[in-house]
């Protein structure tokens, strides 16, 4: 672990000694990562701390409800008074997969006004907030496996409780596609390793992720395999559209099209790929690449969003004809950035 790293967990630890209230929040449409992050560390230190919370800006898809303590966590939209006195009597508030207070939308000026010691855990690049304590690496595979390098060297226990272990894995699994990308460093699978020997089901975490589809985020997806994509052949690039008529006919629900953007990269010689989601209020955009091209800048240049290198997110406001055609006029600008 980077020497930088170690400073910082150290630090946490006298500033978990002293202090009372802890808070733990993720950013706005958690993933598993962001899930799998805070319930590991709230597992893990409701086993030495009496007040721990984990507050969420709102609500997230229904396979990722599965874990020890996910009844426990508040969701900020349906609860706004209770997480708003919460968050007003933390003295210590925790960071996780986001470093930017923005991205928790309409929870930002709550936590921007928090006199709490801020604790930063994230592995996305180029920190916005000011945190006391950052442990912050993009080089790593996902929140996790920061969570778990900051509780193993804690050093409060022989071996993490097996509640935090799941959780764990859960967002090491989803972050890397399944051990697909993201993950060429030895030290995630050394972690892993340590994770199933604290008890990891991998199988059953594998088995709520991939294998409880519903029959209509089946038919979505073959959806989405056929009338929904584009390809872009000059452009190595490759796009689906998830359209009203499509959300409607497949009774799509949060987190139906999780992963869903990772298909077209399947493709020989498709190194970019990009999905549109006309929600009511505004298009849902997720961009990955594989190899050179920075879907963050990307995104950031031109629908709003950011993330990492190879995955990022953004939004568009504008119709879903504007928006394709926006894209598309940016694709072939960016054409010869696009290659492995
Ligand atoms: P997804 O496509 O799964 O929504 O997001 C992919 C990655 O980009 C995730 O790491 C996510 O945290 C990040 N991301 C998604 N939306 C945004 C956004 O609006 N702003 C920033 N900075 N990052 C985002
Ligand atoms: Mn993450």
């Amino acid at each position: 672990m980077k020497e930088s790293l170690t400073t910082q967990i150290d630090k946490l630890k006298i500033c978990l000694e002293n202090k009372s209230n802890i808070v733990i929040t993720v950013h706005r449409n958690p993933d598993g990562d962001a899930i799998g992050s805070s319930l590991g560390l709230y597992n893990y230190l409701k086993s030495f701390h009496n007040n721990v919370n984990i507050i969420v800006p709102n609500a997230y898809p229904q396979d990722l409800h599965f874990l020890d303590g996910d009844d426990t966590v508040i969701n900020f939209d349906t609860h706004t008074e209770l997480s708003t006195r919460i968050i007003n009597e933390a003295d210590i508030l925790f960071v996780l997969d986001y470093n930017d207070i923005t991205r928790t939308e309409d929870m930002a000026p709550i936590l921007k006004d928090s006199k709490a010691v801020k604790v930063l855990i994230d592995h996305h690049p180029n920190p916005v907030l000011e945190a006391d304590i950052a442990i912050s690496d993009t080089s790593v595979s996902s929140t996790c496996e920061l969570v778990y390098e900051a509780c193993s060297r804690m050093d409060y226990h022989n071996m993490l409780p097996k509640s935090s272990a799941n959780a764990l894995y859960l967002g090491i699994m989803t972050d890397t596609g399944n051990f697909r990308h993201n993950c060429n460093n030895p030290r995630t699978f050394e972690i892993v390793a340590r994770l199933l020997e604290a008890g990891a089901e991998k199988d059953m975490i594998t088995g709520q992720i991939f294998e409880s589809y519903t029959k209509n985020r089946m038919g979505l997806m073959g959806y989405c395999l056929n009338d929904g994509m584009t390809v872009l052949d000059e452009h190595n690039t490759a796009y689906i559209v998830i359209n009203r008529e499509a959300i409607n006919k497949f009774n799509f629900k949060k987190g139906d099209a999780e992963g869903f953007v990772n298909i077209p990269l399947s493709i020989k010689n498709v190194y970019f790929s990009a999905i549109f989601i006309e929600f009511e209020q505004y298009i849902k955009i997720s961009f990955r690449s594989r190899g050179q091209f920075a879907v963050n800048k990307f995104s950031n240049s031109y629908f709003n969003g950011g993330g990492h290198r190879n995955a990022a997110g953004g939004k568009s406001n504008s119709s879903l004809t504007d928006t394709l055609n926006k894209f598309l006029e940016k694709v072939k600008e960016h054409s010869d950035e696009i290659y492995y």
